[in-house]
């Protein structure tokens, strides 16, 4: 009973909320080393969920294990994964009250298994019964799929999530799986063009290569060494020890099957994937005038083929590009580079849509058709905040993302705790706090905020170029506490010379961070040509078909900017977030090397700040930092009381207000709520366990 508290001296505490040094972020970090270094990879922070990559199987998830967590008290059991979701998933059924566990932390630091887990334990929670287990079994496919279409290995995890997911486990009032629903953020879909050096592309291209028969790689016109694909080589890292592509691809092949996906559906997504690698092979050569032709003709022959278009329509729009003004209608041609520019445009975009059609597709097997009222169970992994030695546009809008989670976080653990003190009738004390909501501003806010300004840079026709953009985030927001660059920090700062003249400095919640604005444009225009398109809107492919609608074209306003509609999604996501009752996992990666019982303090350090770790103990401490059910906690200390020893017969609240008499509690050390027994500060509940172990 009472697992937070035992042998504190050995393994440090269970819950960081009981460190007597709360503010002290050594104290916090020293605490998770000692239980890392005993491979304890969980803490909590009051209900919040911290662990610490092990890098390492310790045999935690096991079925038993699992079995131990059912219906078990929360501060009963170790802290684990399992306890999170027993919680959310008791209470999901007992207040039938939506519920979401919202997973964060920086890339290879274990969000994604941490889902695996919760979503394991979710689909186990119920008896076994036929339609039951077919929408489980759907459920627990749809990620292996997901995983080959959406994860790629990089320098920081073999098996990196390149993409946010948010997914939705549909309950009866049993808690019974009935159907789920998938929806997906910002794919990094330059990997498909692209990667660093030691980094691959997406995991299927090379477990098509590896996993499919000969006869239907001759049918895809592919060999099977990645190094023949353009888009495959630049990273000079195609193997992977840590998987075996090929086993990968059968395991994605039985999941399609499970998912009811058909062999014309598995062909067509085949064809696509294939048709990629082909058109990154097409080479381009300038003829006289310096126009790009095309003089690789199988590449272009087969891309043509497997996206079921018309070769000289592709080849004409690969290397022209055609404007239409008022009633005249210019078709120019383009330079070498121009032409490589839109290939590569046509293979994110054709990626990007084909897995977008995926979770479509897995959203349409995984509906249900069952009319009972749905309660829900949500799971997000999302990246979190980043900062490297160069951030880019992604890491602008990943970083954007985190202080929106952030936001939600503050707001519904304040409202929760709240909540608390008036359920049990508590005079609220007030909690000071940072409110980022200024940052968000910063970012978001209409006609005034970065993505504002650069979509107006977007819209202006001529020169607008990323240094463009620069100039005019200085002008209009240079004054901005959040926001610098080296034009406008004083000529006298000390801090001058750590700006890139092409950077712009936000100051996040989380820390400072330096974006630099090279493709900036580019990237938020995300402009595919209307050549491309009409060529693709033709296909005979019927995924390709669906995912460029001929509707497009037609369109007459330009279509909403990358950063635009990254910032209605996450919208809609907090509206979904903020509906529900939240549950916290925040993850840590103690090595760059994905080695075990290693602890890098300097790193983890890092982490436990930009992960808001310290702010979220402050907040939880500022008030009472302990607070038990009058029953649990008579039960434990009853034993330090001549009047509640061996039994006391009247209502737990009694027992304890003689407990507390007897034990000599000070007024301010203590509440005493309709159900809890309130604690401020650690120290007055630790003499109490002291007092317990001695009799004891
Ligand atoms: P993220 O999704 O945060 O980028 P992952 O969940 O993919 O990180 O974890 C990266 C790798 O770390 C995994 O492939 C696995 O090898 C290891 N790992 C993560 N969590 C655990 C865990 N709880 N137990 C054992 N190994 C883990
Ligand atoms: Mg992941």
């Amino acid at each position: 009973m009472e697992s937070v508290l035992e042998d504190r001296d050995r393994v440090g505490v269970a819950d960081a909320i009981l460190l007597e040094d709360f503010k002290n972020v050594e104290a916090f970090c020293d605490n998770l080393h000692k239980r890392y270094m005993r491979n304890i990879i969980y803490t909590y922070i009051g209900q919040v969920l911290v662990t610490v990559n092990p890098y390492k199987d310790l045999g935690l998830y096991t079925d038993a294990a699992m079995e131990t967590y059912r219906r078990a008290n929360f501060y009963q059991v170790p802290p684990s994964v399992f306890a999170i979701a027993e919680t959310a998933f008791r209470s999901m059924i007992a207040e039938n009250e939506d519920q979401c566990i919202l997973i964060s932390g920086e890339s290879g630091a274990g969000k994604t298994e941490a889902s695996k887990q919760i979503l394991r334990y979710v689909a186990a929670a119920t008896l076994h019964q036929h339609e039951i287990d077919h929408v489980r079994d759907r459920l627990l496919k749809s990620n292996p799929v997901l995983e080959a279409f959406g994860n790629a290995k990089t320098n920081r995890n073999d098996n990196s999530s390149r993409f946010g997911k948010y997914m939705d486990i549909e309950c009866n009032f049993k808690g019974d799986p009935l159907g789920g629903h998938i929806l997906n953020y910002l794919l990094e879909k330059s990997r498909v063009v692209h990667q660093e050096n030691g980094e691959r592309n997406f995991h299927v291209f090379y477990q098509l290569l590896a996993g499919s028969s000969e006869e239907v790689l001759a049918k895809l016109h592919l060999t099977r060494d990645p190094a023949d694909y353009h888009y495959l080589r630049q990273g000079n890292s195609s193997r992977l020890t840590s998987v075996d592509d090929k086993s990968e691809f059968e395991k994605v092949l039985t999941a399609l099957k499970v998912i009811e996906f058909g062999d014309d559906e598995i062909t067509s997504i085949n064809n696509i994937v294939a048709a990629i690698l082909h058109m990154g092979n097409i080479i381009f050569t300038a003829n006289d005038e310096g126009n790009a032709i095309i003089n690789s003709s199988p590449e272009i022959k087969h891309t043509s083929e497997l996206l079921s278009c018309s070769e000289s329509t592709l080849t004409a729009a690969l290397t022209h590009r055609t404007i239409e003004a008022r009633d005249d209608i210019v078709c120019s041609p383009l330079s070498v580079e121009q032409a490589q520019h839109c290939r590569d445009a046509l293979a994110k975009s054709t990626y990007e849509r084909l897995f977008n059609w995926l979770v479509e597709r897995l959203n349409a097997s995984l509906r249900s058709t069952d009319k009972a009222k749905k309660t829900l169970f949500g799971i997000l992994d999302i990246y979190g905040f980043e900062i490297f030695e160069r951030n880019g546009y992604e890491q602008f809008c990943i970083n954007y993302c985190n202080e929106k989670l952030q936001q939600v976080f503050i707001e519904l653990t304040l409202r929760s705790e709240q909540e608390e003190y008036r359920r049990e009738g508590i005079v609220w004390e007030q909690v000071p706090y940072f409110d980022n909501k200024i940052i968000c501003d910063l970012v978001e806010e209409k006609h005034k905020g970065i993505i504002s300004v650069m979509d107006e840079e977007c819209l202006r026709p001529g020169d607008a170029t990323d240094l463009t953009l620069l100039a005019k985030l200085n002008a209009q927001l240079g004054k901005h506490d959040h926001f610098s660059s080296y034009e406008t920090v004083d000529i006298n700062d000390k801090q001058k010379k750590t700006f890139g003249n092409e950077e712009f400095r936000l100051r996040h919640y989380a820390g400072e961070v330096s974006y630099n604005i090279r493709g900036f444009l580019d990237k938020n225009n995300d402009l595919l040509y209307r050549d491309l398109k009409q060529t693709m809107t033709e296909s005979g492919n019927p995924i390709l078909a669906k995912v460029f609608p001929k509707k497009e074209l037609v369109a007459k306003k330009r279509p909403v900017t990358a950063a635009t509609q990254f910032k209605l999604s996450l919208s809609k996501l907090m509206d979904i977030l903020m509906s529900k009752q939240p549950s916290y996992i925040r993850c840590i990666k103690p090595n760059e090397h994905k080695r075990a019982l290693d602890f890098n303090r300097e790193l983890v350090t890092h982490q436990v700040k930009y992960l808001g770790l310290m702010e979220n103990l402050r907040v939880r401490r500022a008030g009472f930092a302990y607070r038990r059910n009058y029953e649990i906690f008579l039960e434990r200390y009853k034993s330090l009381c001549p009047k509640t020893w061996p039994n006391f017969k009247g209502p737990a609240k009694d027992g304890v207000q003689h407990l507390v008499e007897s034990l000599k509690f000070s007024a301010d050390e203590y509440r005493m709520g309709n159900t809890k027994i309130f604690i401020r500060l650690p120290k007055t509940l630790f003499r109490t366990e002291d007092a317990y172990q001695v009799r004891k």
